[in-house]
């Protein structure tokens, strides 16, 4: 572990809280020290009221707020005297606590405190830094754990017996401190929890914890307790079996009440932590800190009985809810992490980001239970001190504070020619309602569409290739874990071209993509659609040339016919796996791949039109853009045609053909 304290980049943040924002982002980008939101820092800050009084202030981080991104406004401002008062209390509830921590800010919309900033408070030192440091966990989730942080530290750090985080934990840090702290100390160990740091400056606290750190990881490295595997030997990689995963996912998905999505973890790290002998018993013990529970569960599902997992979840919850002072209301019974030695290691959440924050949790628990176990054995938690912070209102607070999910959260959705166009529109209009995409398009650019968004994977693919479809639905199900929603958009338009001149070659190549492809795409994605927790649906974009064609388009029309009268069956033959289709019929949309300046052109030359005229050509006289049609397929797929299916939609403006 490095410091990544650099001066020219700290020169940038200049007074006492833009130091505080420069090294909580410090340690908020080493995965290695906190995860998704996990640990959280403070500084301490005189201030002047509105009636020029000079008071000290603790911005602490606001819950909810990642030390990675945290700004000025994610730490809280709260009165020092008044939270160092209440740690002296007797006994403080936690709507108390919340409420003290609240009402006690000198910015009425700052974020709520962290749960953690009356101990924050009570550490005399400007700048406080916290983490869950995987090193630290490692050690003291083990036999003696805390016989080893007293042999690599001795009394440089005061260190506290594991209580749950809130009050009673800084009451009991605010007494031991006050009388165990002496010259020599640097740091606070929190034992199966976490490590502080502290100093009157930011980059000293900042660097004391890189220090810290630094030696529980050479204490690590010198017990041979540090490289638990080899790159060198790599495990064999077993091809992803879709039809178990995706019937895991509905399992796990019905369990949630919510779809899900189910990443599968591919890395070297994952396959050889399957390969373990004990595994079953290893990866049944606990989480790595206790704050991961609300993501993770306590437990993982080791295979694939998820009943069996139900029923001693429900165990897990009478034991402990019996033993709570208050009423608890039992959670989703489903497990978040899936261990199948054949299967693979899976991370299960309800959209994209959630399961993105599982999976990277339980990547870094993988390495904190090998590296414990080659210390002499994980030991974590018990399952009552784990059920305690799962149920603490406070954790579940976290979760619920977003806002509604959007209607196609969990949900996995492909576009084929998804690089333009109605294909592009629809993309964004389905990321957009919270759906996962995977964008397949013989354009390679579509590759590099959607950046730095996750829940987007562009898959450079010939839709007429058999071989590149199938291994496009094994990628789709190893990021996604199945197929919710499928939109079939990919086509040619060849241009005018009278029977009389057709070329057979390109009536092959116009039927090959239009419809060869797509009956091969609908074969292959039909195991996948029919175990949908959200039942499957299947847009076909069809052409208003199917029930109005014009002379000139015969390959086209024809193989739109075709594909419709393709759709047509599928709904009747899929209807009972509760699969819907329907042909949506788009005319004159013009800012779509097939039409090129040239084809718009002689189209309106045909008709004996301008181009303009052409364009609203329709009864409404009205222009129709791709996101009109990215519109129109969203609700096709979504609640409102929800009892709709074999249907064949027209977008056109109004056509007296048609009608
Ligand atoms: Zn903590």
């Amino acid at each position: 572990m490095k410091s990544l304290w650099n001066d020219e980049e700290a020169r940038s943040y200049n007074d006492d809280l833009g130091m505080r924002v420069y090294t909580s982002r410090l340690l908020g980008r080493d995965p290695n020290l906190v995860l998704h939101g996990g640990g959280n820092t403070s500084v301490k800050i005189k201030q002047k009221n509105i009636f020029y009084q000079e008071q000290e202030l603790l911005f602490v981080k606001g819950s909810g707020w990642d030390l990675e991104f945290i700004d000025r406004e994610g730490f809280s401002p709260c009165r020092l005297d008044h939270l160092v008062k209440l740690s002296k209390l007797e006994k403080l509830s936690d709507p108390q606590m919340v409420n003290e921590l609240r009402s006690n800010m000198m910015n009425a919309n700052a974020p709520t405190p962290s749960v953690e900033a009356i101990l924050h408070a009570i550490l005399p030192y400007k700048y406080v830094d916290h983490t869950h440091a995987n090193a630290i966990v490692t050690i003291t989730n083990t036999q003696n754990g805390k016989d080893k942080i007293l042999e690599i530290f001795g009394d440089r750090v005061v260190i506290i017996d594991y209580i749950m985080p809130g009050f009673d934990l800084a009451k009991q840090c605010a007494m031991q401190f006050s009388r165990e702290v002496n010259e020599n100390t640097e740091g606070m160990i929190l034992l199966n929890h976490g490590i502080f740091s502290f100093a009157n400056n930011a980059k000293e606290s900042y660097e004391n914890m890189i220090s810290l750190v630094n030696e529980a990881e050479e204490y690590l490295k010198n017990n041979n307790a540090w490289d638990w595997f080899s790159t060198e030997n790599q495990a064999q990689t077993a091809e992803i079996n879709c039809e178990a995963v995706v019937s895991l996912r509905r399992k796990l998905s019905n369990a949630v009440g919510h779809p899900l999505i189910v990443t599968k973890d591919e890395t070297e790290k994952a396959k050889q932590f399957l390969l373990k002998d004990n595994l079953s018993e290893i990866c049944r013990q606990g989480p790595a800190t206790p704050d991961h529970v609300i993501r993770t569960k306590q437990l993982p599902l080791y295979g694939l009985d998820i009943e069996e997992y139900q029923e001693n979840y429900k165990q897990y919850f009478q034991t402990n809810a019996a033993l709570a002072s208050e009423k608890k209301n039992m959670l989703d019974t489903a497990p978040r992490v899936v261990i199948d030695k054949t299967l693979g290691v899976f991370a299960a959440g309800k959209s994209v980001k959630d399961a993105k924050i599982i999976h990277d949790i339980y990547s870094h628990t993988m390495d904190v239970i090998s590296r414990a176990e080659k210390l002499g054995g994980y030991k974590a938690l018990s399952s009552k001190h784990i059920f305690d912070m799962e149920y603490w209102d406070l954790e579940q607070a976290k979760l619920n504070k977003s806002a509604a999910a959007p209607e196609f959260s969990g949900e996995i959705a492909l576009v084929t020619g998804a690089n333009s166009g109605i294909g592009n529109a629809t993309v964004k209009k389905l990321l957009s309602m919270g759906a996962a995409v995977v964008g397949l398009d013989i354009n390679a650019e579509i590759e590099s569409n959607f950046p730095n968004n996750s829940a987007f994977v562009g898959i450079q693919c010939d839709v007429s290739d058999e071989l590149a479809i199938i291994d496009s639905i094994k990628k789709t199900v190893a990021q996604f874990g199945g197929l919710d929603i499928v939109v079939l958009n990919a086509g040619l338009f060849p241009g005018g071209e009278f029977i009389k001149d057709l070329n057979l070659e390109t009536w092959r190549h116009v039927m090959s993509v239009n419809l060869d492809a797509n009956v091969n795409l609908m074969k292959t994605i039909y195991p996948l659609l029919s175990q949908s927790p959200t039942f499957g649906r299947v847009v076909i974009i069809g052409s208003k040339n199917v029930a109005a064609p014009g002379p000139g388009a015969a390959a086209y029309s024809a193989s739109k016919a075709a594909l419709t009268q393709l759709a047509r069956i599928s709904a009747l033959e899929w209807s009972e796996s509760g699969i819907r289709v329907n042909i949506i019929n788009p005319d004159a949309v013009f800012d779509t791949g097939i039409w090129s300046d040239e084809v718009l052109t002689s189209r309106a030359k045909h008709y004996g039109l301008t181009v303009n005229q052409y364009k609203t050509k329709n009864l409404l006289r009205t222009e129709i853009t791709s996101i009109d049609v990215a519109e129109l397929i969203s609700n096709v797929c979504g609640k409102s045609f929800s009892k709709t299916t074999g249907a064949q939609i027209p977008i056109d403006g109004g056509n007296d053909r048609v009608i």
